[in-house]
């Protein structure tokens, strides 16, 4: 029989099942990709990158500065004159299929990877974020040369360079999500991931590489702020492409004020799941559990604010403490997990420091009993009941996995609730009646709302913000409009 090693808050116990690291090796070091090479940042500095399940260190990473930062953009505007602008759609596309098809070959490498640095369940990286990635570089392959017929009536040109910054909670997808339409629409790029999650950036590099795009179409820097903010502020660059928080976004949008360079910002949100008393309990339950806990509640649309019609608030409640019972949190790579390692030491602390508010402005706290591994950086799942609409919890994105749960008693209640946040980003309705969705949708102030379901992307679909969620969308055809000048 098999060793049992995880001891859940529920009366049953999984077996260990570790998804293998044998299948490739990565490199102790990486440098910085420049002009399709490997080259040694100028700063002369590098940085760790750790798992944060277990605190080790997995790789030494270079630290772009300035000059590197001018290195990159320079070397994207030769290949954007020499190459990429020239070089016909049809023959541009060729090259982004052969990156999805080498995404797709390679993914259960880059489900590992996106493990290891970032901490995310083996489950998500492998079912979610690399396949949608793949799907991603995909869909905008198909579009390089039918621009024209996107934009009927319009000249569809590319922009240059674009300077694209991402987050840390769905590294290689972000890095998609900033790439694939760009490359569709004839621009270059310079890409710079979170300074805790760069691995699948630069495995992508590698890959990038293997699909001979000519040097430097796409160059990846790494780095912390301080390489992002050089990015932003470099003349070489004609947008920014940005994902992260209001509070950089809010930066950006100031240096580069008067410049001329387009951006598109997705930033933070505070997003309302609301369960009205029609709606299938089970199935709502199923989305809350989805909604909040997923990626360690790492996501920027996540459904952090729960609004339950009163009628059902004991039952919904009821049912779900015992789903979140069951919830496994430990080892990202078990394949067994539910809930990983929160990304890094000082994501914990700001998580521990909202619990800490919640508590202290009244709201009564659950977590059920479940054991965390001694290394790492851990959350038990955690639900807020009897929340103020004023509480911080409720107004503030936590970015962990912390649900904030309220009542309402009328649909004008709920819809003036869900909206009384400076976020716009999503939002999901959980009911039978047709009608009430569509009521729901047309009023609130969100970019993405979901109905009967949370938390499911396609690349065809447009995403972004309202209000301090940000502006742009990205995803669909609204996404290659972003790369575009359309005159
Ligand atoms: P962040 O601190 O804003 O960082 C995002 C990226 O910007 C990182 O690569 C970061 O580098 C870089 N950066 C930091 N300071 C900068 C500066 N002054 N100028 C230019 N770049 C700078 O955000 P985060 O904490 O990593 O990510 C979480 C946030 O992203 C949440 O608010 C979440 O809601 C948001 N998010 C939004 C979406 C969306 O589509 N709307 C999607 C995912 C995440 P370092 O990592 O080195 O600091
Ligand atoms: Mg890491």
């Amino acid at each position: 029989m098999a060793t049992k090693t995880k001891k859940q808050a529920f009366d049953w116990q999984l077996a260990p099942a570790p998804e293998s690291k044998d299948h490739f090796t990565l490199k102790s070091e990486y440098d910085l990709f420049i002009g399709g090479k490997w080259v040694k940042p100028k700063s002369g500095k590098y940085f760790d990158t750790i798992n944060p399940a277990n605190e080790q260190k997995i790789a030494r990473i270079a630290e772009a500065n300035q000059a590197d930062v001018d290195a990159a953009v320079k070397a994207a505007r030769k290949a954007y004159d020499n190459v990429w602008s020239k070089m016909p759609a049809a023959e541009r596309a060729k090259y982004i299929y052969r990156i999805a098809r080498l995404l797709q070959e390679k993914a259960r490498q880059f489900a590992v990877v996106e493990s290891m640095d970032g901490g995310k369940a083996i489950r998500e990286s492998r079912d979610v974020d690399v396949p949608l990635a793949a799907a991603h570089f995909f869909y905008y392959a198909g579009w390089a040369d039918k621009l024209g017929y996107a934009f009927p009536g319009k000249t569809p040109s590319a922009l240059g360079v674009a300077g694209q910054i991402i987050p840390w909670n769905f590294p290689l997808l972000m890095a998609a999500w900033k790439i694939a339409p760009a490359l569709a629409c004839g621009n270059t790029v310079v890409l710079k991931p979170a300074e805790t999650t760069p691995l699948t950036s630069l495995l992508l590099a590698e890959l990038i590489q293997e699909a001979e795009l000519p040097d430097g179409v796409v160059n990846i820097i790494t780095g912390a702020g301080a390489t992002g903010a050089a990015l932003v502020n470099h003349p070489g660059i004609d947008k920014i492409a940005f994902t992260g928080s209001t509070g950089v976004g809010k930066l950006i949008q100031k240096s580069i004020a008067g410049t001329g360079k387009k951006a598109t910002l997705e930033l933070g949100g505070k997003a309302a799941n609301i369960i009205f008393a029609d709606a299938t309990i089970d199935q709502a339950v199923e989305g809350i559990i989805n909604g909040i806990y997923f990626n360690q509640g790492h996501v920027c649309c996540a459904g952090s604010r729960l609004f339950v019609e009163e009628g059902v608030h004991d039952e919904v409640i009821r049912k779900l403490k015992h789903r979140m019972r069951s919830l496994v949190v430990g080892d990202p790579l078990d394949k067994n997990t539910d809930i990983g390692a929160i990304n890094s030491k000082e994501q914990l602390g700001t998580i521990n420091k909202y619990l800490k508010v919640g508590v202290a402005d009244g709201a009564e706290m659950y977590q059920p009993a479940c054991e965390l591994p001694s290394k790492g950086f851990w959350c038990r799942p955690t639900l807020f009941l009897n929340v103020a609409q004023s509480a911080r919890i409720a107004q503030e994105e936590i970015f962990g996995p912390v649900l904030a749960v309220q009542t309402f008693r009328t649909v004008d209640e709920v819809i003036q609730k869900a909206n009384n946040t400076l976020y716009g980003l999503s939002a999901g309705v959980w009911t039978d009646k047709g009608s009430k969705i569509f009521n729901l949708t047309s009023k609130l102030r969100a970019g993405v709302i979901w109905a009967n379901t949370y938390n499911k992307f396609d690349p065809t679909s447009p995403f972004g913000g309202y209000k301090e969620s940000g502006y742009g969308r990205e995803g669909g055809l609204h996404g290659l409009s972003a790369y575009l000048n359309l005159s």
